[in-house]
């Protein structure tokens, strides 16, 4: 993979502050209130790199979609930049797991959709697609269609198109979970290199606690549901990091924080689980 080229990309560092207070979503299906995430307060900086790490159903994508604008909050509100979030906007942008390019359109015309939408990006529109297609690497494909590209490369593409409209924060929720596992490492020290040059803030879900400690500076580890962040890990680990740190005896000591917190909590939650059931085995 090349090397990231932002040359262009210097933005406004002060801004990305995302404060997330006293956050509650319910939901209801079928008359059953579901209470996915608890009572979440979190600060986090301008430019820091936070992963939310959890199980499945923890509430991850919920509190994420909080801040993305997509989820309303039962009690309590997201602020980015002191305002209110109420709506997606493009002062937030978003990356799936699943690729979710517009299949209809070339790789070029999916990047410069943003910035020909919203106006955030200064110049041309296709003029800013090819700055950003010069920064993955992937000139070569502007005229292709996403089906025509494997699942790193449009993933790629899909945190271009995110990063077009010059974001404040990039929320990504589970972005490399359907990759290989080579690949999926060349695409999170990619993802490294253009949190550096962009001083972007970074909000990043996932299960994999590797992941998380190898990308962090904060790690968020969010209970099984309800979802509330039981422990909150500075990760003070060098930057930039290659892949060697990864075999260092600080990595390993950081990734076993992070799975006895889980471990604890799969505990309690396991114990709660058979309370529940009047302490009866289900074997
Ligand atoms: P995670 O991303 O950690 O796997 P989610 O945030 O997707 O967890 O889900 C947390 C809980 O909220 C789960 O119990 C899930 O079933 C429920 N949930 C999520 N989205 C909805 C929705 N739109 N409607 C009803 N329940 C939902
Ligand atoms: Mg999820």
């Amino acid at each position: 993979m090349p090397e990231v080229n932002t040359h262009t990309m210097k933005r406004e560092l002060s801004k990305g502050e995302v404060v997330i207070d006293n956050v509650s979503v319910r939901f209801t299906s079928r008359n059953v209130e579901n209470l996915a995430v608890k009572a979440t307060s979190v600060k986090i900086k301008p430019g820091e790199f936070v992963c939310i790490l959890g199980p499945s159903g923890s509430g991850k994508s919920t509190l994420l979609n909080c801040v993305a604008g997509f989820v309303k909050p039962s009690d309590g509100c997201v602020l980015v930049d002191d305002i209110e979030i109420t709506e997606p906007g493009p002062d937030r942008g978003m990356v799936f797991q699943q690729y979710s390019l517009f299949p209809w359109q070339t790789i070029r015309e999916n990047i410069a959709m943003g910035p020909l939408v919203t106006g955030r990006a200064k110049g041309d529109p296709y003029e800013v697609a090819d700055t950003f297609l010069d920064m993955i690497g992937l000139n070569a494909y502007a005229d292709s269609y996403p089906k025509e590209l494997s699942g790193g490369m449009q993933q790629r593409v899909g945190i271009a198109r995110a990063l077009a409209n010059y974001p404040d924060v990039l929320l990504m929720d589970e972005p490399f979970g359907a990759l290989d596992s080579q690949t999926r490492l060349m695409m999170q020290q990619n993802l490294l290199d253009i949190w550096r040059e962009f001083g972007i803030t970074v909000l990043f879900v996932t299960h994999d606690v590797d992941e998380a400690v190898y990308l962090a500076d904060r790690v968020l580890i969010m209970s099984a549901g309800p979802g509330e962040i039981i422990a909150d890990i500075s990760i003070d680990i060098a930057r930039p990091r290659g892949i060697d740190v990864m075999s260092s005896p600080e990595f390993s000591q950081f990734r076993n924080v992070c799975h006895e917190k889980i471990r604890a909590e799969s505990i309690r939650a396991f114990e709660k689980q058979t309370n529940k059931s009047g302490g009866k085995s289900t074997n």
